[in-house]
């Protein structure tokens, strides 16, 4: 087995490179040529000595992951759906804006969370993804767009960590990857432009203040424990008091001074003048934060309904009000099932994610010419 070197950060490079008997700057070239140019043959990389690219070719490689389908929306949005095996697919989705573009980036394959109103988490867990894994959503991406898009500068400025999957279950694998995402020498984003969302694992969130501090979303959804309960079941274990206060505690390292919540609006469930009142108690003089209200994106297995849009602007009126930073998000990509919590569409068990796996593989290999380096088709 030769090593897949979208697996390591700059630091694991290095390391990869002394063991290979070579200068750990080697690693520097190595990781410009992979993150800053797509590159993906050793034989391209015209300034690593032959002898170097000729131990390269033995012992490791770049893989890509396989795209099974890609779509686009009207307003620009493109899905990519990636087959990570055994039958298992992850989705990473781009929406550009005037000012910049950003990559939603899955993190496992399904969720162990389970939350009420989440596709993903009606799924079920499978598995973590590699590091590797998510770094080629970034890698394929940012290179297939820049092609697609005929640009020669970057063209993703933001990545969020909003796709299938809850990132801090799944730590070990991310924190190398959000490295690489930072890293000047790969895709040198601003630790203030890479997110992190998460549904409120606290003992992760400190460890990333610590080890890896970017932006944070946390995804909230009610403002009392009961109800917090029985939306994101992760409450149970990580209670509203524990959640707000290591949501100050990550507040001391953040390169942000504040932190997102996230709140779903769901019709006749949180989204009652009661609840804006509540969720204003909760963080109001406690915690520095915005709150995102996110129309619910319905899926049948839910039994919720999006909250009318009325009672949306009344929510947010009564946070306005209270002094409480706070957007109603776009939905975006609707038309192709990008938006939050439709990633997977409306897949409910593994068979059928086999099923539309094989099904999607020979329709829509077909549409997807031009493959970033390195991402094979199958
Ligand atoms: N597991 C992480 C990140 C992935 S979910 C988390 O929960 O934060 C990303 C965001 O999409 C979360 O805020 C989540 O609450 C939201 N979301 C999930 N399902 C949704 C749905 N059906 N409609 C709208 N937003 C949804
Ligand atoms: Fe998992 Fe996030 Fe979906 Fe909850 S909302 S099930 S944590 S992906």
């Amino acid at each position: 087995m030769t090593a897949n070197l979208l697996d390591f950060d700059l630091e694991g490079l290095a390391a990869f490179c002394e063991r290979l008997g070579e200068k750990r700057f080697r690693a520097t070239q190595l990781f410009r040529w992979i993150h800053q140019r797509g590159a993906s043959e050793f034989g391209q990389m015209s300034d690593l000595a032959k002898s170097l690219r000729e131990k390269l070719a033995t012992t490791a490689h770049v893989a890509g992951l396989h795209v099974i389908s890609q779509h686009e929306s009207a307003d620009g949005t493109i899905k990519w759906l990636f087959d990570v095996g055994n039958g298992d697919a992850v989705e990473a989705v781009f929406i550009p804006e005037d000012d910049r573009g950003t990559l939603c980036v899955s993190s496992q394959a399904g969720c162990a969370v389970g939350c009420r109103f989440c596709s993903t988490g009606h799924q079920g867990f499978s598995r973590n993804l590699t590091t590797g894994e998510i770094v080629a959503q970034l890698w394929f991406a940012e290179h297939f767009l820049r092609k697609h898009l005929k640009r020669d500068e970057r063209v993703i400025s933001n990545v969020v960590m909003m796709g299938m999957g809850e990132p801090l279950q799944n730590y070990a694998a991310l924190v190398p990857a959000l490295r690489v995402m930072l890293d000047d020498h790969a895709y040198g984003l601003s630790r203030r432009r890479v997110t992190v969302s998460t549904s409120g694992m606290t003992r992760m969130m400190d460890r990333l203040g610590q080890e890896c501090p970017v932006a944070l979303a946390v995804s909230l959804h009610a403002a009392n424990n009961a109800l917090r309960d029985n939306l994101v079941p992760l409450n149970k274990k990580h209670d509203l008091d524990d959640l707000m206060d290591s949501c100050n505690r990550y507040l001391q390292f953040a390169p942000r001074d504040f932190i997102t919540f996230e709140y779903c609006m769901l019709d006749g469930v949180n989204d009652q003048p009661e609840h804006a009142r509540e969720l204003v108690q909760l963080v109001k003089n406690r915690v520095s934060c915005k709150i995102n209200l996110i129309p619910f994106n319905p899926f049948p297995a839910s039994g919720l309904t999006r909250s009318p849009h009325k009672q949306v602007l009344a929510f947010a009126k009564i946070l306005g009000d209270a002094g409480i930073v706070t957007t109603v998000r776009k939905t975006r990509g609707d038309d192709i099932d990008a938006a939050c919590g439709q990633l997977a569409g409306d897949v409910k068990d593994r068979t059928r994610v086999e099923k539309r796996i094989a099904q999607q593989r020979t329709v829509m290999l077909k549409q997807v010419p031009a493959l970033a380096p390195g991402a094979k088709e199958t």
